[in-house]
């Protein structure tokens, strides 16, 4: 599980709560807070 703010490195994150997907281009990107829920914790997408 990552938190908003964690800069897991690129790749795609599922939001645990709506199942939205962000999608982090560089490593020194930051999760946001999910745009369609407010929820902060998101799960890696393989
Ligand atoms: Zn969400």
């Amino acid at each position: 599980m990552y938190n908003e703010g964690d800069t897991p490195g690129v790749g795609k994150y599922e939001c645990t709560n709506c199942g939205h997907i962000v999608e982090i281009k560089s490593d020194d990107e930051a999760l946001p807070i999910c745009p369609t829920c407010g929820n902060d914790t998101y799960k890696k997408v393989d």
